[in-house]
């Protein structure tokens, strides 16, 4: 998708802060964290949406929760984490290219 800002940053068009890739996900930075350790894990491959996931796509859906344990080692989340992901206008999504966001450090207040 040549008009996505996460495509763009796959792609190198614009500078993030890499912490991982395979031929399945790219994991950055957040550019404006909402913690002490925030990342991005998100699909090589365009997909807008969550709720957009096609059957053939799904295998990448592991494949980002399965990196989570050693995302989180590397980024010193020894005692847990907390995954997100906003889907749609209502879910306070921004950027429509799937990703997951991995927060941690501090402890975090509840969610409820
Ligand atoms: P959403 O609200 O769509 O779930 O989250 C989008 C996230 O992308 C936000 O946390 C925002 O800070 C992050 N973001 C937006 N633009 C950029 C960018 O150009 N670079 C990086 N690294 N993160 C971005
Ligand atoms: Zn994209």
């Amino acid at each position: 998708m040549t008009d996505c800002l996460f495509c763009k940053i796959i792609a190198g068009e614009i500078p993030s802060s890499k912490v991982y890739e395979d031929d399945l996900i790219f994991v950055f930075k957040d550019i404006n964290p909402k913690a002490e350790i925030h990342l991005l894990i998100i699909p090589k491959e365009h997909i807008d949406r969550l709720d957009n996931v096609s059957e053939s796509q799904a295998p990448v859906l592991t494949a980002m929760l399965q990196k989570l344990p050693e995302l989180a080692e590397s980024q010193g989340l020894t005692d847990g984490f907390r995954t997100i992901i906003n889907t749609g206008p209502a879910g306070g999504q921004e950027v429509y290219h799937l990703h997951m966001h991995l927060l941690g450090g501090k402890q975090l207040p509840g969610f409820h």
